[in-house]
């Protein structure tokens, strides 16, 4: 395909309007052709009036062909798959399995949701009946139910080129929802978001859909992410990527003169805990299990487990000198982008300094986006004194911490910040002893596992995927899984209104068979009148 390196707006390319960049191939260092040109500020505003007019279509249109949508999406992504692994490829530098797994993934994300919406059940509808006999005062009829926001910024991070980007789960589930959405492209993919974006215009045109309903919008700074993310038609956020980056659109959304949500997942360090007899049962494999997890992706997951906390006893020295053995030979990694290798050498550097640290590393050439797997260890209480050891480094690295006290491990439990996941390994009798770590856990991260490792994110009903702050800008979402739906929505009531005016959800046949409360009891059932 002929790229065009320009943004689309509402289907139709737009102008060439500011600077002009290149995306990077990480395996060779080389610019790759053609140029993209980053978008103007009339481009931002042209596309959120044209995703707010499509918004008030859209809204209306059945959740069946809101589904077709995302279907049409999904089978356009399959279709592509060579091109778009090929371009993502050259980009990322990711394996080609990889890619092709996300690219299925992505695709499978945008059934999901089309199947969410059929369904129905999603949009929570509750009624209570009138009581017009109730003393001392009558109840109205009082109906509510989900709907949509608005226009949606989307903002997908340069590690998943795919599942956290353009088509990725932010798009997906706003779309699903009755949202429009205007992604900011990362300029880490910019070809491989053409091809997807250009997926998306096309069925947009063979479903029927509003064309303003996705526009796309190019930068290489932060100009026209945040132009996007203070236009007053924009209704929320979704942002996917680091935590400067992310805190930075939580505080232009919230000074607004209208705050509007923003959905920002970011980084996080995901604790490992591994309980003393687990270590005793199973050392060796928590080890090469540990390596492969921090490693997988060049280290370059939000869920990467960066911390990892270890009972000195007997079989630790097993356990380290495996880490040791792994990361010392392993190959060189290539990371995404020029940026983030320097990043990462810059925080092993500090590391490095650092004298209550001890450090591993594998021999490495060093090129653009290439660096080597590095272990880092300390005691409790050296670390206890360093709360900057606990922060993310993207990358494929991790920090070992020894402790010889059960309470000092709880206390660093105890003053951890928000995380996506937290792991235990532990036997049965661990988990009994150990029930007050789980306890501080749940306050701590989204999801919880036991007896594995956090990299691996199943995609379904029951997942979550978000935390406290710092991991997520709201701990009361996810944003992957069926539920990351309703981050794109707000309860609406209908108080009083009879029955023709209602959306079909909240009327009383139930047309479109889903599940409700009707005073205080749920059920699949119509409302008798
Ligand atoms: P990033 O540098 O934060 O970039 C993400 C997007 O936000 C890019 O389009 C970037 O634009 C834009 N951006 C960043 N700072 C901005 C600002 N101040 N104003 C306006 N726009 C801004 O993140 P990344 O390096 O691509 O991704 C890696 C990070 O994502 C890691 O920390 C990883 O853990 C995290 N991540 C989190 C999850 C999750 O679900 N929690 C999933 C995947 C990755 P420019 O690039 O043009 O500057």
């Amino acid at each position: 395909m002929d790229f065009r390196g320009v943004s689309l707006i509402a289907g139709r390319e737009a102008a060439p309007a500011g600077a002009q960049f290149r995306a990077i191939n990480p395996a060779t260092g080389a610019a790759i052709d053609p140029p993209f040109f980053s978008a103007g500020e009339d481009d931002v505003d042209r596309a959120v009036r044209a995703a707010h007019e499509a918004f008030l279509i859209w809204r209306r249109r059945s959740a069946p062909d809101r589904a077709r949508l995302l279907r049409a999406i999904a089978d356009g992504l399959d279709a592509a798959l060579p091109q778009l692994v090929a371009r993502a490829q050259q980009e990322t530098a990711l394996p080609e399995a990889r890619l092709q797994g996300e690219t299925k993934r992505t695709s499978g994300q945008c059934r999901m949701f089309a199947d969410v919406i059929e369904e129905g059940s999603w949009v929570g509808a509750r009624i209570d009946t009138a009581l017009p006999e109730r003393k001392p005062l009558p109840r109205p009829d009082i109906r509510s139910m989900l709907q949509p926001l608005g226009p949606i910024a989307v903002f997908g991070a340069s590690n998943f080129p795919l599942a956290y980007s353009v088509a990725g789960g932010d798009t997906a589930s706003a779309l699903a929802a009755g949202n429009s959405v205007v992604v900011k492209a990362h300029p880490a993919h910019p070809g491989t978001g053409e091809l997807v974006a250009r997926i998306i215009v096309d069925a947009v045109r063979s479903t029927g859909a509003p064309e303003g309903v996705f526009s796309l919008l190019y930068d290489h700074g932060f100009a026209v992410g945040q132009a996007l993310v203070r236009h007053p038609l924009v209704q929320a956020v979704g942002f996917t990527g680091s935590r400067n980056g992310g805190r930075a659109l939580m505080d232009l959304a919230a000074q607004r003169p209208d705050p509007i949500p923003c959905f920002a997942e970011m980084g996080s360090t995901n604790p490992v805990f591994i309980l003393p007899g687990a270590l005793r049962r199973n050392g060796i494999q928590i080890a090469s299990g540990l390596f492969a997890s921090f490693t997988l992706g060049a280290g370059q997951f939000c869920t990467k487990p960066g911390m990892v906390f270890v009972p000195v006893q007997q079989e630790t020295a097993p356990l380290l000198a495996e880490l040791r053995r792994l990361t010392g030979e392993s190959p060189a990694f290539n990371l995404l982008t020029p940026g983030i290798a320097a990043s990462y050498t810059r925080s092993l550097q500090s590391r490095r300094e650092e004298p209550d640290l001890s450090m591993q590393q594998a021999k490495s050439s060093p090129g653009a986006c290439t660096v080597a797997a590095a272990l880092f260890e300390t005691g409790i209480e050296a670390f206890l004194g360093h709360p900057e050891w606990s922060h993310e480094v993207f990358g494929p690295t991790s920090l070992v911490i020894g402790y010889q006290q059960r309470e000092a491990m709880m206390r660093a439990a105890e003053e951890l910040e928000g995380h996506l996941t937290a792991s235990v390994w532990g036997t049965d009798a661990d988990l009994a002893e150990y029930a007050d770590l789980i306890a501080i856990l749940e306050r701590k991260a989204g999801r919880l596992i036991f007896n594995g490792f956090p990299t691996g994110l199943e995609v379904s009903d029951g997942i979550v995927h978000g935390g406290p702050y710092p991991a997520c800008s709201d701990s009361r979402f996810t944003a992957v899984g069926s539920r990351a739906i309703v981050r794109f929505a707000r309860p609406v009531c209908y108080q009083g209104f009879p029955e023709a005016s209602l959306p079909g959800e909240l009327r009383n046949a139930n047309p479109p068979g889903i599940l409700r409360m009707i005073n205080g009891n749920t059920t699949r059932d119509p409302l008798s009148a």
